[in-house]
C-alpha cells in the first residue's frame, strides 16, 4: 500500500476557511445569536465527523459545510437550515443521539435532523419498498418543506462530487436524480438546482452524448456570444434611453435540455436552433414591476418580429411553484428564432431560488399557488391505500407537466396540469363532484368527460346521483387527485362485491363438500392464479368463476400438488443474482453464451453490442438488457435497484440486434431506393420494416434493421448521410409505447 500523507495542519486551516466562506454566504439572514448557534453546529459536526474521510480522500466534514452553504447560497435558507445542513449526517453516521441535538439546538432542528435521517440511506438498502420510502419522503413535506429542500442540497453536493463513486453507484444516484430529485427541485421552483440536476446525471448516465453535445458547445461560443451581442445592442439602447435599468444577456440552456429537444424532435445537434435564450432583468419597484415588463415587451418586439405563438405571460397568473416571467419568441437577425424572457430582480431571484425567495418576499398572503401545490400533496398523501409505485407515478406526472387556468361558473381561477380532462376538474372542486360527474360544459357547450380541457376555458360539471366511478376513467384522468379517488372508490365497489361473492362461494363449497377454511381458500386463490383471496371472491360474485371451474379444482386438489404462484421475492432475486455473479466476477457478459443463461434485449431500447448496458431481472423473462439510456431505465434503477446487473458486451460479431433508424430528406424519386441499396447491398445489413412518410416534398422514413454493434451503426448512419438529398439520419431510442413494467 502506498503510504498517503496527509497534512493535518493545512486541512485544518482549509476546514475553517470553508466555514468562513459559509458564514459570508449567510451574512444577509443572521440575526442575533445566529452566528453563535453556526457555530456550535459547526463544531458538533467537525467533532463527530473527525476520522472520517469521503471517497476522495476529503475530510468528511467538507460535505456538510457545502451541503450548508448550497442551502444558504443557492436556495437562499437561513439560520435552522443551516444548522440541520450542518449536522444532516451526524446522527445517521455517528456517535450524536437525536436526544444530543435536541438538547443543544432545541425540538425545531431535532425534529428536522430526524427527517432527514428518516429519508437517508432510502436507495443504500437493498430494499425493494424504495417506491414507498419516496412516498414517507415526500409525506415529509407535510412536516417541514426544509427537509427536502436540504435533502436536494445533499444530493446536488453528492452529485457533484461524485467522479470517485464506482460506476454502479454513479448510474444509481443518477437514476434516482432524474428521477425523483430534479422534477421535485423543478415543482419547488428551484430552476438553477434542477437544471445542474439533470446535467449532472446525463453526465453519469450518457457520458458520450453529453460530451459530444458540451464539445458541440464549445466550438460555437465565439459565434454565439457575437450573435447574442449584435442582438442585444439595440435593445439595450432603447431601454436606456426610455430610463429602465435592466441587466441584458444571453443564457446558454443546459446540456440535458438541449439532448430533450434533440430527442423529443429526432432531430441532430446542429438543428436545434434555441441553444441560448436571451434574459432582461428590470430593476423595478413592487408598484411598476408589471408594467416595466410589458415595457420592456414592447421594446423588444418594436426591434424584432414576435412570434404571436409563443407569448407567455407568467407576470399576470404566475406558475404554481411561484415562477413569474414574460417569455416571447422573436425572429432574430439572422432569420432564427430566439426564446426573451423579461423579468425583475425580485422575480429573477424567485425563478432562481424557488422556495425560499418566495417566502422572503411574501408577507402576509398564503393563497399562493405554492402553498395550494403543498396542500395538495398534502391532501394526496393522507390516502393511506394506494400503492405506492403507482402513487409515485401519478405524483411525478403532476410534478413534470405545465399548468393551464381554467375558470369556474363564478369566474374563479383554478390550475391543473396541462393535459387535464373536464373529469379531473370535476375532482378538484370536490371529490364528490367527480364521483358524480356526468358530463360537462365547456364555455356553455356540451362537452363528454374525457374532454380536453384548454387554457381559459369556462367549465360548469353536470353531476347526477346515480353515476358512480368507472374503471374506465382511469384511462384519461391525469390529475393524482383523480387518480386516486377514482380507485379508492372501485376498490370500495370491489370489496363490497367480494363480500356477497364470499357467500356464493361458501355455500358452494359447501354442495362440493370442500371445507371452507382459509387454508383451502389459499389453495384456490392459487388455482385460479389469483393475487389475492379478495379477487377470488370477486370472480366468484361476477359469475367469472362457476361450480364447474370449482369441481376441476376439486379433481385437481385430489390428483396433484398445486405449485405456488410465480411471484418474485427478494430471496428470489438474490440467489438469482447470486448465481448471475458467480459467474465472471459480477459482471453478466453478453454475447457468448447467450444460450446459456436466459436473457433477453429489452423491445423498449433495442440495445446493441457497443451500448452501455445493464440487466434487470424480470419474475417470468429472466434478465433483460436495457441500455442506460433506455427510457425506462431510470424508473427501474430507482425502484428496483436490487434486480439491477451490471452488463457488458463480449466481442463477437455472428449475432445482428434490432435497431431503428429515423431519416429525414428531401423527397426525390428513387431516394429510398437508394437508401436500400446502401443498407443492403453495400453494408448487407437485414430490414425489418421500412415505413416511409412524405409530405410536400419533405421525406421521412424509419427503418428497422439488424445490425452488429454500435460501430457498425455508426458507419453506415455516416454513408447514409452521404445520399444525396438526406439530410438527416438518427438512430432512435424505443418504440415510445412501449413502457416496461417491473415484472
Ligand atoms: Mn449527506
Amino acid at each position: 500500500m502506498k503510504d498517503l500523507v496527509i497534512d493535518l495542519e493545512a486541512e485544518k486551516a482549509e476546514i475553517l476557511k470553508r466555514y468562513r466562506t459559509l458564514l459570508r454566504a449567510s451574512k444577509s439572514t443572521l440575526q442575533k445569536g445566529d452566528k453563535k448557534m453556526i457555530r456550535k453546529a459547526f463544531e458538533m459536526a467537525v467533532e463527530s465527523h473527525k476520522d472520517m474521510r469521503r471517497k476522495s480522500g476529503e475530510p468528511y466534514i467538507y460535505h456538510p459545510i457545502a451541503v450548508a452553504q448550497i442551502a444558504a447560497e443557492e436556495i437562499g435558507l437561513g439560520t435552522t437550515s443551516i444548522v440541520c445542513a450542518l449536522l444532516h449526517d451526524v446522527v445517521e453516521d455517528t456517535y450524536v443521539t437525536l436526544e444530543d441535538i435536541e438538547r443543544e439546538f432545541g425540538k425545531k432542528v431535532a425534529k428536522i435532523i430526524d427527517g432527514l435521517t428518516k429519508i437517508s440511506g432510502v436507495f443504500d438498502t437493498n430494499s425493494s419498498l424504495q417506491a414507498e420510502n419516496f412516498r414517507k419522503m415526500l409525506l415529509t413535506l407535510a412536516d417541514d418543506v426544509r427537509v427536502i429542500l436540504i435533502k436536494l442540497a445533499d444530493r446536488l453536493h453528492n452529485m457533484r462530487t461524485m467522479e470517485f463513486m464506482p460506476r454502479d453507484k454513479q448510474l444509481k444516484l443518477s437514476s434516482e436524480t432524474v428521477y425523483l430529485y430534479a422534477p421535485l427541485a423543478h415543482r419547488l421552483g428551484l430552476y438553477a438546482i434542477k437544471s445542474e440536476l439533470e446535467d449532472l446525471s446525463m453526465k453519469y448516465m450518457e457520458r458520450e452524448t453529453y460530451q459530444f453535445i458540451k464539445k458541440k458547445l464549445n466550438e460555437k461560443k465565439a459565434e454565439r456570444e457575437k450573435f447574442i451581442h449584435d442582438f442585444i445592442e439595440p435593445v439595450k439602447a432603447t431601454l436606456t434611453s426610455q430610463g429602465l435599468h435592466a441587466d441584458i444577456f444571453g443564457r446558454p440552456k443546459s446540456i440535458h435540455s438541449i439532448w430533450n429537444k434533440m430527442k423529443k424532435k429526432a432531430i441532430p445537434f446542429e438543428e436545434v436552433y434555441d441553444l441560448f435564450a436571451i434574459r432582461i432583468i428590470l430593476d423595478s419597484t413592487p408598484e411598476t414591476e408589471k408594467s416595466d415588463c410589458w415595457k420592456a415587451y414592447s421594446i423588444v418586439t418594436d426591434s424584432y418580429r414576435p412570434n404571436p405563438d409563443r407569448l407567455r405571460d407568467w407576470v399576470s397568473s404566475p406558475k404554481a411553484n411561484g415562477y413569474e416571467s414574460l417569455h416571447t419568441t422573436v425572429m432574430g437577425p439572422r432569420g432564427q428564432w430566439v426564446e426573451v424572457q423579461i423579468r425583475t430582480k425580485r422575480m429573477n431571484e424567485i425563478a432562481e431560488k424557488g422556495f425560499a425567495a418566495h417566502w422572503k418576499y411574501k408577507e402576509s398572503s398564503s393563497d399562493s399557488g405554492l402553498d395550494q401545490w403543498i396542500h395538495k400533496v398534502r391532501e394526496l398523501l393522507r390516502n393511506p391505500d394506494s400503492n405506492a409505485l403507482d402513487f409515485l407515478d401519478d405524483f411525478k406526472m403532476n410534478l413534470f407537466s405545465d399548468e393551464i387556468f381554467i375558470f369556474t361558473p363564478k369566474g374563479a381561477l383554478i390550475q391543473l396540469p396541462s393535459n387535464a380532462t373536464a373529469l379531473d376538474f370535476a375532482f378538484e372542486i370536490h371529490s364528490d363532484v367527480g364521483a358524480s360527474c356526468i358530463g360537462a360544459k365547456v364555455n356553455h357547450k356540451l362537452v363528454p368527460l374525457n374532454y380536453n380541457l384548454q387554457n381559459g376555458d369556462q367549465v360548469e360539471i353536470i353531476t347526477s346521483s346515480k353515476q358512480t366511478p368507472k374503471e374506465d376513467w382511469l384511462n384519461f384522468v391525469v390529475t393524482a387527485k383523480a387518480k386516486a379517488k377514482i380507485k379508492s372508490s372501485l376498490k370500495e365497489e370491489k370489496r363490497k362485491i367480494a363480500e356477497d361473492g364470499k357467500e356464493i362461494l361458501e355455500r358452494k363449497l359447501k354442495s362440493l363438500k370442500i371445507t371452507y377454511n382459509s387454508d383451502n381458500i389459499q389453495k384456490l386463490t392459487l388455482f385460479f392464479k389469483l393475487p389475492s383471496s379478495q379477487d377470488l371472491f370477486y370472480k366468484v360474485a361476477k359469475g367469472q368463476i362457476d361450480l364447474q371451474d370449482l369441481k376441476e379444482f376439486h379433481a385437481a386438489e385430489r390428483t396433484v400438488e398445486n405449485k405456488p404462484q410465480d411471484k418474485i421475492d427478494q430471496d428470489q432475486v438474490q440467489s438469482l443474482l447470486r448465481n448471475v455473479k458467480a459467474k465472471d466476477s459480477d459482471i453478466l457478459l453478453i454475447g457468448e453464451d447467450m444460450q446459456k443463461i436466459d436473457y433477453k434485449l429489452a423491445t423498449c431500447c433495442n440495445p446493441i453490442p457497443g451500448d452501455d448496458v445493464f440487466g434487470f431481472i424480470t419474475v417470468s423473462d429472466g434478465i433483460k438488457i436495457h441500455r442506460t439510456n433506455c427510457p425506462n431505465a431510470a424508473k427501474l434503477m430507482a425502484n428496483y435497484g436490487y434486480r439491477i446487473v451490471k452488463a457488458r458486451w463480449t466481442t463477437q460479431h455472428e449475432l445482428a440486434f434490432l435497431t431503428g433508424l429515423r431519416i429525414t430528406g428531401i423527397d426525390d424519386v428513387g431516394l429510398i431506393n437508394k437508401l436500400t441499396t446502401v443498407i443492403s447491398n453495400d453494408f448487407k445489413v437485414n430490414m425489418r420494416s421500412i415505413t416511409v412518410d412524405s409530405d410536400n416534398g419533405i421525406f421521412e422514413g424509419t427503418i428497422m434493421m439488424y445490425v452488429n454493434d454500435t460501430q457498425h451503426l455508426d458507419n453506415l448512419i455516416k454513408r447514409l448521410k452521404q445520399v444525396k438529398g438526406v439530410t438527416g439520419v438518427n438512430r432512435f431510442d424505443s418504440a415510445p409505447a412501449q413502457i416496461e413494467k417491473a415484472s
